[in-house]
């Protein structure tokens, strides 16, 4: 069970400290990619539907919110925000290198 003690952004980023004291680093960019809803993924196999060409490089956040406790939503500058990123998910794809080298042993079983 992933919890979030802290949430903080910038223009560019945000930063999750979770409750077991590690931080996670997610450019906004990453996090839209990596959108876990239906128009982004496909429900089953997991696939990327998205195309990442079309996501602008300057991309923002305008607003993020709690969603029941488990969940972030984010409303991102390019008019997107039906992801729901449960914080297990989050998690998950946290792209710092402990992480990374961690998951992709997760990788083939979540797909
Ligand atoms: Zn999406
Ligand atoms: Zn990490």
């Amino acid at each position: 069970m992933s919890a979030i003690s802290e949430i903080e952004k910038d223009e560019k980023n945000l930063y999750i400290s979770w409750q077991d004291g590690h931080k996670s680093q997610y450019a906004f960019r990453y996090l839209r990619e990596n959108c876990p809803c239906a128009m982004c993924r496909d429900e089953f196999t997991g696939e990327k539907i998205l195309d990442v060409s079309t996501i602008p490089l300057d991309l923002s956040c305008q607003r993020e919110s709690v969603v029941g406790h488990y969940a972030l939503a984010f409303s991102f500058s390019d008019g997107h925000g039906a992801g729901i990123y449960t914080f297990e998910y989050l998690r998950e794809i946290c792209p710092c290198p402990d992480c990374a080298s961690n998951s992709s042993n997760n990788r083939t079983a979540y797909a």
